[in-house]
């Protein structure tokens, strides 16, 4: 495993990350048994967030005693000064450490969370001083909309970028990476699978390898899961005719409009199984009819209690218009249903 300088900070990282969501379903002693894999196998950096539930705490105790060995990035998604400051300490705690390598500012999406983290006794101001203080190396800050990601960049606040980047959603490619080089930050790049979408680790990791001064940032839930990604990065990247063309096969197939399964929009008042039944459309594209119909059926019929309180769409970083995207994929589902009926 390649180290690269994480930007012009001084940090040398790994050229893989690890992201800190998968953990969340280990118990943890699987947990600490897949993360000091990983940090057998040459990873060197850990990203995490306080909102991650239990990820910072089995962090923490994966690596009790090698602290110094790895690089540990998490964030808070608290707006306020206090809140923050509340998170930061807590996850010292968690991860049995007095400092964090990188503290990120959580998913600032739109200019409502810009301007509360940045007001007087918003939360910058106190992870400005905790860095004073020596408890943060590194301040960077996460987006999911791009126009947001590239104003929070040119502010020349921020040590790194994090972002969502994949063969299908590329566009941090151009004026988001060109901005962040220019001023010299870390870019990580979150969601290299698509949130799941992409289910071809090779073709995943062949395009993520075009951009070495990116670090994905894959989550991993066993130890075979980092070996598989890990010996990719064994040989020389080659990007053939055949990998872009199943590359462009998966762009087709998802359209410019998925879920990416990240939760955030759950739970749902009323109960609707909103990230899976968001999936079916491409569920079927996989499976025969009888097969998604069986295997959906649950989250499918859950649609029907949707009330359209619009609660989703506040809470989906994508902007996704949840509602009509239901609606679509339960008329196919309906549709299926009524062909598999006439058999
Ligand atoms: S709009 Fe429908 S699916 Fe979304 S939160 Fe409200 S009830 Fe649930
Ligand atoms: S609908 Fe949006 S918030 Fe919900 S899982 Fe999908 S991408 Fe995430």
């Amino acid at each position: 495993m390649r180290n690269m300088k994480f930007g012009k900070s001084g940090l040398e990282i790994s050229e893989l990350g690890f992201g800190g969501i998968p953990i969340i379903r280990l118990d943890v002693d699987k947990a600490v048994e897949v993360l000091r894999c990983a940090y057998d196998r040459g990873i060197t950096f850990y990203d995490t967030a306080n909102a991650y539930r239990d990820s910072e705490e089995k962090i923490g105790r994966a690596f009790d005693g090698i602290r110094g060995k790895v690089i540990i990035a998490t964030k808070t998604i608290m707006r306020d000064g206090k809140n923050a400051l509340e998170q930061l300490e807590n996850s010292l705690c968690m991860m049995r450490t007095d400092y964090i390598d990188l503290y990120q500012l959580h998913q600032i999406a739109q200019e409502k969370d810009w301007k509360a983290v940045t007001a007087p006794g918003g939360a910058l101001e106190a992870v400005v001083k905790a860095k004073k203080d020596g408890k943060i190396r590194l301040i960077g800050v996460t987006s999911h909309n791009l126009s947001m990601a590239i104003k929070l960049v040119r502010t020349g606040l921020f040590s790194s970028i994090q972002f969502p980047f994949n063969f299908i959603e590329d566009a941090a490619k151009d004026e988001l990476y060109t901005s962040a080089r220019k001023l010299g930050m870390g870019i990580i790049a979150m969601k290299p699978f698509a949130g799941g979408m992409i289910d071809n680790a090779d073709i995943a990791f062949k395009f993520m390898r075009q951009y070495p001064d990116v670090v994905p940032i894959p989550g991993f839930d066993s130890e075979k899961a980092v070996d598989e990604v890990i010996s990719l990065y064994q040989h020389p990247n080659v990007v053939t005719k055949k990998d872009r063309q199943r590359m462009e096969k998966y762009r087709m197939e998802l359209g410019k409009q998925f879920c990416r399964r990240c939760e955030y929009c759950q739970p749902c008042p009323q109960g609707v199984m909103i990230t899976p039944a968001m999936g079916y459309k491409i569920v079927a594209s996989r499976m025969s009819p009888a097969v998604s119909v069986e295997f959906c059926r649950l989250a499918m019929e859950s649609i029907k209690h949707c009330n359209e309180c619009g609660t989703c769409l506040e809470r989906c970083p994508y902007e996704l218009p949840i509602q009509e995207m239901l609606k679509a994929n339960y008329d196919l589902y309906e549709q299926h249903r009524i062909e598999l009926s006439k058999l």
